[in-house]
C-alpha cells in the first residue's frame, strides 16, 4: 500500500476536476524535510523551530541556527519553508532556560510572548533566519500571536535585525514574508486587522481547537470533547480563512486537521488550497485529493455549514470520503 502510493510522490495535487492543492510538510529538523521531498512535499508549510533549542545545555548561537536554516532553504530548492520562532511553553520546556510555574501553562507564557519579553534570544532567531534567507525561499512565521501589537512589536525587532546586518554588510532577503499564525481564537477574531500586517496566515488547528473549546488537547479525560469539527471550529476557520482572502493574503492550515482527508471539503468550499502536514500524511491526502470531484465536496463542504454539531459534521464528512475511494 505504501509503495503503491509512493509512485504518487511526483504527481501533481489535483482533483478530478482540475482544483490544484499544495501540499508541504510540517518538519522540525532537516532529515524531516528530506523525508517530506521524498513524499512529494513542496516545500514546509511548517518548521517547528523548537528542537533546535531542546536537549542541549545552552540557547543555540546564530551560528548555529544559520547552518540548519540555511541547510532547509537549500534542500527546499524552489519551494519555501516557513519557519516558526520558537514556541515553547505550554507542554514544551527548555532545561537551561528557566519559566514561572504556572496554573494553567497553555494559558500562560509560551511562544510569542516569550520571545517578545527574551529580545536578544529572539533577535538572535530573527538573524540566523535572515542570514539563511540568502539561500533560498524562507518565510517567517509568529506562534500563538493574539494582538496586532505583538505582530507589530515583532516586526519592529525584524527591522533591528535587519539593520544590524546591513551594518555587518551581511546580504538577506529584505521582502522576506512575515505570517502569522491562526491559534488562539482572538486572532481568528482580528483577522481582518491581522490581515493587513501580515504577508499570510497558517491556521493551527491543533491549539485553536483547544482554545476555541476550551478542551485541553493533551487531557485524556476529555479527549472526546476535542472535537475538530465542532460549528465553533468550523465558524472561526471561516472567519480567518475569509479575512485571508477578501485582503489578498495567502493561507494555509498547518495543525492536524490538514492530513486529514476527511476535511478536504472544507477546504474546497472555504477556498484554502495550502496544506502543510506530517510528511506521513502527504500521499494520503494527496491519493484522497486525485479521487475527488472538487465541484461535489465544494457542496458537502457547504452543507456542513449547516450542521449544528461535530458529530453530525464528522459524519457527514465520513460519507463523503467513502465515495471518493
Ligand atoms: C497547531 O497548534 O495547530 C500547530 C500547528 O502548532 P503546534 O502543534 O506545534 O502547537
Ligand atoms: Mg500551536
Amino acid at each position: 500500500r505504501k509503495e503503491q502510493l509512493q509512485v504518487l510522490a511526483t504527481v501533481e495535487a489535483v482533483t478530478r476536476d482540475g482544483v490544484p492543492f499544495r501540499l508541504a510538510g510540517n518538519i522540525s529538523s532537516v532529515k524531516d524535510l528530506e523525508q517530506a521531498l521524498k513524499y512529494g512535499a513542496e516545500g514546509a508549510g511548517l518548521f517547528r523551530t523548537e528542537f533546535l533549542y531542546m536537549d542541549r545545555t545552552t540557547f543555540p548561537t546564530e551560528e548555529e541556527q544559520f547552518e540548519i536554516y540555511r541547510q532547509v532553504a537549500e534542500k527546499a530548492g524552489k519551494h519555501s519553508v516557513v519557519i516558526r520562532t520558537l514556541d515553547i511553553g505550554g507542554d514544551k520546556q527548555l532545561e537551561y532556560f528557566e519559566l514561572p510555574e504556572e496554573d494553567n501553562p497553555f494559558l500562560g507564557y509560551r511562544a510569542i510572548r516569550i520571545s517578545l519579553n527574551s529580545k536578544e534570544m529572539f533577535k538572535t532567531q530573527l538573524t540566523a533566519i535572515l542570514r539563511a534567507s540568502a539561500f533560498g525561499s524562507l518565510k517567517i512565521m509568529l506562534p500563538m500571536i493574539s494582538s496586532l501589537e505583538e505582530v507589530r512589536q515583532a516586526k519592529q525587532i525584524l527591522a533591528e535585525a535587519k539593520s544590524d546586518l546591513d551594518e555587518r554588510g551581511v546580504v538577506y532577503d529584505n521582502h522576506i514574508p512575515v505570517g502569522v499564525m491562526i491559534e488562539v481564537p482572538a486572532a481568528a477574531a482580528i483577522a481582518d486587522l491581522l490581515a493587513k500586517e501580515a504577508n499570510f496566515f497558517s491556521i493551527g488547528t491543533n491549539d485553536l481547537v483547544q482554545y476555541v473549546l476550551a478542551v485541553d488537547r493533551m487531557n485524556e479525560t476529555i479527549a472526546h470533547m476535542y472535537q475538530p469539527f465542532h460549528p465553533a471550529v468550523l465558524r472561526m476557520l471561516r472567519q480567518a480563512i475569509s479575512a485571508a482572502l477578501e485582503a489578498g493574503i495567502s493561507v494555509s492550515v498547518c495543525g492536524e486537521l490538514a492530513g486529514d482527508e476527511k476535511a478536504i471539503p472544507l477546504w474546497l468550499h472555504l477556498g484554502v488550497r495550502d496544506l502543510s502536514m506530517s510528511p506521513q500524511s502527504l500521499l494520503r491526502v494527496k491519493h484522497r485529493i486525485l479521487n475527488a470531484v472538487a465541484s461535489a465536496g465544494e457542496k458537502v463542504g457547504a452543507r456542513c455549514y449547516r450542521l449544528a454539531t461535530g458529530t453530525e459534521v464528522e459524519a457527514e464528512l465520513t460519507r463523503f470520503a467513502e465515495t471518493c475511494i
